[in-house]
């Protein structure tokens, strides 16, 4: 029987790693909302509603209406990537650029009221894994198994900036620290669905695990 599987946490605390990984095994859906936040923040940078950190929220708004946001399963990345309007912008918005306003654009109301529904849309049949901030409290709050990750915040700021170099991106391990530290702080005091640990949820650390033990440890609780 299948079933939907809710992965929350602060930022990079690894759980779309972990998340794609175990929906593969199961033969699951994997769908990583944060990109869908993500291709807002584009959408908006592209269209000039962010603007050297100015934002203009009533126009963003107002245009929400031409945002398309889809995935589509790439074969040799095993995964989907995500596309705006049909443009693939998968590499787009992984950039410390967008991470930077992300928190901002989530902050909307409008903007998660739009996200939400269409979350809960791909979950319309079970098989699926989903992971962001508020999936087993908002979006899935009946999921029948609800992760909560979490790890230090210098293990998740080693983590961010060794993949960002990895991808040829010049930035400084202080300055993905300080960006992780300021989502976590966006997204944990937000008035419109703030990051918690759902009640049911459990709760992973893993700051001392491997990937390995981390994916053994979820496996238990899906076939338990
Ligand atoms: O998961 P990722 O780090 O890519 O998410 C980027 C940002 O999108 C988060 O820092 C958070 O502000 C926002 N987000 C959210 N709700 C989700 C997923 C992501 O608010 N379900």
């Amino acid at each position: 029987n299948k079933i939907t599987i809710a992965i929350d946490g602060f930022s990079s605390t690894g759980k779309s790693t972990v998340a794609k990984q175990l929906a593969k095994h199961l033969g699951y859906i994997y769908v990583d909302s944060g990109a869908m936040y993500r291709a807002v923040t584009w959408f908006a940078m592209q269209n000039g509603f962010i603007n050297e950190s100015q934002f203009y929220i009533q126009d963003l708004i107002s245009n929400l209406k031409k945002v398309s946001i889809s995935f589509k399963f790439n074969i040799n990345l095993g995964f989907a990537e995500v596309y705006l309007n049909g443009q693939n912008i998968e590499k787009q918005i992984r950039t410390l650029e967008v991470s930077r306003y992300v928190s901002q654009v989530a902050e909307i109301s409008e903007v998660r009221e739009l996200l939400v529904k269409q979350q809960q849309n791909m979950g319309e049949n079970k098989g699926i894994v989903m992971d962001g901030r508020d999936i087993g409290t908002v979006v899935f709050p009946d999921a029948e198994l609800k992760i909560f990750m979490t790890a230090s915040a210098n293990t998740r700021a080693k983590r961010r900036f060794d993949e960002l170099i990895n991808k040829g991106e010049k930035v400084s391990y202080s300055e993905v620290l300080k960006n992780v530290q300021e989502r976590d702080y966006i997204d944990s005091h937000r008035e419109d669905s703030p990051l918690v640990k759902a009640h049911d949820a459990i709760e992973i650390d893993n700051s001392n695990l491997t990937l390995q033990e981390q994916f053994n440890n979820i496996l238990q609780l899906v076939e338990n």
